[in-house]
């Protein structure tokens, strides 16, 4: 994940389970910008990108 201030790639400092959700606690090198960010799980249904291949009988 990049910095929202300034774009450069940030690094996790802090690591949260919240039940199923995960939250991050983030820091830029560049401007010491701190954040965090969530990770929710998502319990749609995923579809396949590609149909099964059909065999040629
Ligand atoms: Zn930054």
């Amino acid at each position: 994940m990049n910095c929202p201030c300034c774009g450069a790639p940030t690094r996790v400092t802090n690591t949260q389970q919240h039940g199923v959700a995960v939250e991050r606690l983030r820091r830029c090198p560049a401007c010491d910008h701190t954040f965090r960010t969530y990770e929710q799980l998502d319990t749609r249904p995923v579809r396949p990108r590609k149909p099964a291949p059909k065999k040629a009988a």
